[in-house]
């Protein structure tokens, strides 16, 4: 069964009965080169367990099922399931949860469907919920090697963008801190089915195995790169010293004695220098 042929897709649809949600992010991959490209860059392996996040009617978990010992998809659409049913059929390393990836608990999962297995994370995500799925990857801090998804061309360049560059942004920032992110390739709109209005790309991001810096109040350090870039193109002095009601001549002197100056932009600032803002407003605060 070709997942990617177009006269298979519809008949699936037909027989079934089903028709997309948009607003589930719904567009499918019929591009036959993009599936195997993902699993195999996403480290997919004879002993590797893989998490997918939205199985669309099976194109890439197939292509993730062919190469792992395992793999789960978290899918929230039922609509899908007898779908599922005919196109994972031949699989008995498959299990499809049907759930809202944002509502699952991950940890648990992995302990409960991974034991002793390496587990890698591969997507073609639901567009609107690209950030939430990717922080909720990082933050929950889980037992994962790496996380290869699809994602708009814009974002994956956001993300993917250096710290301290004209395109970063705060969702930069917060992946470089738990990761590394890296674009891997381009995949135009008309890849997908029904055809989207603009272009994606895969991106990767491997987790650090040691954090690289020393941050003891996560929720306050990803505040202060929240609020700096909140006005990108403007001296973040100004919305970071009103957000955490910090007098602005003290955060000048503290930004001073960090090496910092007081007059930069968030875009400026690298890795190090958040740490070093993120270690002011802690102290300030008291
Ligand atoms: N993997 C398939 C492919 O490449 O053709 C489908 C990708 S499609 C862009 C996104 C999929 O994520 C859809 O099947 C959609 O129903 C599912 N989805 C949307 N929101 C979700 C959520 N909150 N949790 C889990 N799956 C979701």
């Amino acid at each position: 069964m070709k997942l990617t042929d177009i006269g298979t897709i519809k008949n699936l649809f037909e027989k079934h009965g089903f028709s997309f949600t948009k607003s589930l992010g719904q567009n499918f991959l019929i591009n036959p080169s993009v599936c195997p490209k993902i699993a195999e860059m996403g480290g997919a392996g004879k002993e590797v367990g893989a998490i997918e996040i939205g199985t669309g009617i099976g194109v890439l978990t197939r292509e993730l099922a062919e190469r792992c010992k395992k793999v789960v998809a978290v899918e929230i659409d039922t609509s899908l399931k007898p779908i599922l049913e005919e196109t994972l059929a031949d699989y008995d390393n498959v299990e499809v949860v049907f759930a809202d990836v944002l509502e699952t608990d991950l940890n648990a999962l992995i302990a409960e469907k991974f034991p002793d297995m390496e587990v890698i994370v591969c997507a073609n995500l639901p567009y609107y919920i690209t950030s939430p799925v990717i922080m909720k990857l990082l933050e929950e801090k889980l037992p994962i090697k790496a996380v290869t998804v699809m994602v708009q061309l814009e974002a994956a360049d956001r993300i993917c963008a250096k710290v301290g560059s004209r395109e970063c942004g705060a969702i930069t920032a917060a992946v470089n801190y738990y990761a590394k992110p890296e674009k891997l390739f381009r995949v135009n709109r008309g890849s997908f089915m029904p055809a989207p209005n603009v272009d994606s790309a895969v991106i990767s991001i491997k987790l650090h195995k040691e954090p690289p810096y020393k941050v003891d109040n996560e929720k306050l350090f990803f505040e202060v790169i929240k609020q700096s870039f909140s006005q990108r193109r403007k001296q973040l002095i100004n919305p970071v010293s009103s957000y955490f009601k910090v007098s602005k001549a003290e955060l000048s002197e503290g930004m001073e004695q960090a090496g910092l100056k007081p007059t930069t932009r968030a875009e400026e600032l690298s890795m190090d220098d958040f740490v070093s803002l993120y270690r002011i407003i802690e102290k300030l605060k008291g």
